[in-house]
């Protein structure tokens, strides 16, 4: 499907890294895949019914570039490569329970929820957003309208049943209302101290 990037993450030649990978297990019969009739190719790359593994693992083409190593605010990924997850905004701010640690919380500057500096510098991600045409249509992963703007002095307040209805069903979910509020307290902290980036 692609090649593991330094910044760890599965990296497809035309979609880059900002794709989901997903598996449907059912019983039902699908047109077309019935019988000896072959699969439907996939859209991109991937062989489909593939009956072994590959036997090795794609190369990285990565090449000299270390980009997301430079972005990176908390030095989390390693010179050749690898993440050290512990050192992760992301992990902090989305999968821990609690606050960031309190002497990296600084290293969190501004951001409320998640980072993907490291794929945002990435050219690999460059190029494919510069990919005109469907598919993948791109701005179905924009914020829904009602959360283009979400104001920090708000959720430092946010009880558990406004976090239940405003936010179920986003990516915010995963962090818990205790978790974004943490999240929030350490950005209004770092604008206090003037310490965004
Ligand atoms: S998500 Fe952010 S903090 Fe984590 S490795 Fe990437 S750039 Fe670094
Ligand atoms: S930014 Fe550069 S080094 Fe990092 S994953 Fe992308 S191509 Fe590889």
């Amino acid at each position: 499907m692609g090649f593991l990037g330094k910044n760890t993450c599965l990296i497809h030649e035309k979609l880059g890294s900002g794709l989901f990978l997903g598996v449907a297990l059912t019983n039902l019969e699908i047109e077309g895949l019935t019988g000896n009739v072959p699969a439907p190719e996939p859209l991109f790359g991937v062989t489909a019914r593939r009956r072994r593994p590959p036997k090795r693992v794609a190369a990285s083409h990565c090449g000299s570039c270390t980009r997301c190593i430079e972005a990176c605010p908390t030095g989390a990924i390693a010179p050749d490569g690898g993440l050290d997850a512990g050192s992760c905004i992301s992990t902090w701010t989305i999968e821990w329970r609690g606050q960031t640690p309190t002497d990296r919380r600084a290293e969190q500057g501004g951001i409320l929820f998640g980072c993907d500096i490291c794929q945002a510098v990435c050219p690999w991600n460059q190029r494919a957003a510069a990919n005109p045409g469907p598919p993948p249509v791109r701005g179905e992963y924009g914020p829904l309208p009602e959360h283009t703007e979400i104001k920090l002095a708000d959720l430092l307040e946010l009880n558990d049943d406004i976090f239940r209805k405003r936010f179920r069903r986003t990516p915010l979910w995963r962090c818990h209302p205790e978790g974004l509020r943490a999240n929030a307290m350490v950005v209004w902290d770092n604008i206090a101290v003037g310490g965004l980036p």
